[in-house]
């Protein structure tokens, strides 16, 4: 990586603030998933053993109002990371002023303090996630170097990374490094062949990783409620699936250019309703009835993407093949989950959002390469797009 890690900082008795990303998902004010805290320990850990002192920011859901605040506090996170850490850990409820200015003045060596939700200073005007100017600079003052490793919000430009980050001497963290290292070499240096699978509700939302990942992969399988799309573009009735219009051309286009590349699934489960209960069949998608649904890829379809994985050596999935909440309507999902794990030859890389949840509920996590930690920067990093909050980060 041309980015500087935190092992080329000299960290030991600096105070360096650290952006990592414990936006935990929470229920009554507890945290019921604390990944994203473990993932973080790595860097935290080795600056403590450095000797640094160590500042840390971070955003938790989204600040509208009081209410919002004190959902969205982090004291439960700097609780479970002091269990973590087996140490304890400073808070600052303060998010700027004389109580986080004194909290920071009185760190020693190889001491931790969490600052309260970056996001409390969205309440005056967006100032954290519209980067503003003066705050940004203001935290940089706090201390004498940053280290980013908050993957999950690499593809936003906020005060509290690419902000601080402006000023100060910077660096990635191990988490940082770890998702661009895999990413990258997947995109970029893939050992081929390289499948691509992606899935979920929306071309929309997905023609740029899907666009991107035509000009690299030599496969792209595309599942999920996003291939009713593709199939109507090839004048197949779809009923009442999940349909785009006004991506229909542009469906046709990616059809024609990609010629076999892209591979769409052959059967497929249909519903009478969208619901978990519904009525449900599977059909091949020449047989879609007018009033049914299509809410997830038929046995067929897994065998055939099933084959299609099965010489890749390299393989990043992104969206569920199909509406895998409703436990009737997950098997598509799963067989291509079952699928990757069997690859024992390959680098498999899940990048993030709904198939990571999905590969975290069916205990597959060790059949992995790699599962990112962020869903939207992955995604941009699928698309080919820069990541704000890397690249402010200085070269080597
Ligand atoms: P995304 O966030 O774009 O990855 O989309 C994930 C969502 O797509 C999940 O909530 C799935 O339930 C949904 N989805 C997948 N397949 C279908 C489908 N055939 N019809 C409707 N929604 C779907």
């Amino acid at each position: 990586m041309t980015k500087k890690i935190v092992t080329d900082l000299d960290v030991a008795g600096k105070t360096v603030l650290v952006r990592v990303d414990f936006n935990v998902p929470m229920n009554d004010r507890a945290i019921t998933d604390d990944n994203r805290i473990v993932a973080a320990l790595e860097t935290i850990k080795y600056l403590i053993d450095q000797k640094a002192k160590v500042v840390l920011f971070s955003h938790l859901g989204k600040i509208k109002n009081d209410e919002d605040k004190a959902d969205n506090s982090l004291t439960a996170a700097g609780v479970r990371l002091s269990e973590l850490l087996g140490q304890g850990v400073a808070f600052s409820r303060a998010t700027r002023g004389e109580e986080l200015e004194s909290a920071i003045a009185a760190l020693n060596e190889g001491d931790v303090l969490l600052v309260e939700n970056t996001r409390y200073e969205d309440i005056d005007g967006k100032k954290e996630s519209g980067n503003d100017e003066e705050l940004g600079k203001y935290w940089a003052s706090l201390g004498d170097l940053f280290v980013n490793d908050a993957f999950g919000t690499a593809h936003r430009a906020h005060a509290s990374n690419v902000g601080i980050a402006s000023h100060l001497d910077s660096a990635a963290g191990f988490l940082v490094e770890k998702e661009l290292k895999f990413l990258g070499e997947a995109v970029d240096n893939p050992e081929r062949p390289f499948v691509a699978i992606l899935g979920g509700a929306k071309v929309s939302d997905k023609i740029k990783v899907i666009e991107n990942l035509l000009t690299k992969a030599d496969k792209v399988i595309i599942g999920g409620g996003m291939a009713y799309t593709f199939l109507k573009a090839q004048g197949k009735e779809i009923g009442l699936s999940l349909f785009e219009e006004d991506r229909v051309e542009l469906a046709k286009d990616l059809l024609d250019r990609a010629g076999d590349k892209i591979v769409l699934p052959v059967d497929i489960v249909i519903a009478d309703d969208f619901s978990n209960d519904a009525n449900r069949k599977v059909v091949s998608v020449d047989e879609i009835p007018s009033d049914w649904q299509g809410l997830d890829c038929g046995p067929k379809s897994v065998e055939l993407f099933a084959d299609v994985l099965k010489d890749a050596k390299t393989v990043v999935w992104n969206g569920p093949m199909g509406v895998f909440e409703f436990e009737n309507f997950a098997q598509g999902t799963i067989g291509v989950c079952e699928a990757i794990a069997k690859l024992d030859d390959a680098t498999t890389i899940v990048g993030g959002g709904d198939s990571a949840a999905a590969v975290a509920q069916l205990g597959f996590e060790d059949k992995f390469t790699h599962i990112s930690t962020g869903g939207g920067a992955s995604l941009t990093y699928l698309e080919g797009e820069a990541l704000p909050g890397v690249e402010i980060i200085a070269d080597k």
